[in-house]
């Protein structure tokens, strides 16, 4: 299984600073090692830009930070899986706690995307993860439990391990500089893991789970070395390419 570096950009960066940025970053990727995939989450106005700059045969693979689960129709504002791909993306996220909470995605509604995308040929990423608040009442087992379910309900049963991935990103520890423990992270990804073995047998132990939420250049490595954590999914720290590839480069030596 090879360990997946991703960077979520958000909603930041001009056409301009988006290309400086992705070639800044691939230049700074010869040294990623053969087992180490590295993926950019651009807005979607970037994604071109993105792809002009990076070139055929980049290290840097692109992905769209969102999608509509149909190919086309009257959905004004929306995004198809078929109109990432025609931008070179080769990945989608879904579910980001960003959008469940500030635009109310649904379990349900990230499940129909999550198996759309995958069925259109993108590889997915499924992001979830609970709230302080939620933690804090004893029900990390429930919510993640019914992010899985829910957002997996769809997606067919022999989908193949690289095709899709789970983000764990803990909602108190996105943007907040305040990363999950070593506990909670190897916590939260032992269930995680559980329920992919049981929904996908064998593939679900070939599933990368990735840790997100105030991922830096002096935490990566740690992070990366523990049980269950197959890679990172990084905010704030992938706005500089110099950050970024730090961290994709975690625990590397020269
Ligand atoms: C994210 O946006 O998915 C994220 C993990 O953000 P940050 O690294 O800034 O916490």
């Amino acid at each position: 299984m090879k360990m997946l570096m991703a960077a979520n950009w958000k909603m930041f960066k001009t056409r301009e600073e988006a290309a400086d940025c992705a070639r800044g970053i691939e230049n700074r990727l010869a040294g990623l090692p053969a087992d180490r995939e590295a993926v950019l989450f651009a807005p979607f106005t970037a994604l071109a830009a993105c792809a002009g700059a990076l070139g055929p045969g980049a290290r840097l693979r692109l992905g769209g930070q969102n999608c509509y689960p149909a190919a086309e129709g009257a959905f004004t504002g929306e995004i198809s899986p078929g109109m990432l791909l025609d931008c070179a993306c080769s990945h989608v996220l879904v579910g980001h706690s960003e959008r469940r909470a500030l635009l109310g995605e649904s379990d349900a509604f990230v499940g129909k995307k999550c198996a759309f995308a995958l069925n259109a040929g993108l590889n997915a990423t499924l992001c979830i993860g609970e709230t302080l608040k939620e933690r804090d009442g004893g029900m990390l087992r429930p919510v993640l439990e019914r992010q899985l379910a829910e957002g997996l309900s769809e997606v067919p049963d022999d989908v193949t391990s690289e095709r899709l991935c789970i983000a764990y990103e803990p909602v108190w520890a996105i943007g907040t500089g305040r990363v999950a423990g070593t506990a909670e992270i190897l916590e939260a990804h032992a269930l995680v893991r559980a329920f992919l073995r049981k929904r996908f047998t064998a593939r679900g132990n070939a599933m990368r789970i990735l840790y997100g939420g105030s991922v830096k250049p002096d935490n990566a490595e740690q992070i990366i070395n523990l049980d269950n954590v197959d890679g990172v999914l990084v905010g704030g720290a992938s706005l500089q390419a110099e950050t970024f590839a730090r961290i994709a480069l975690a625990g590397v030596s020269d």
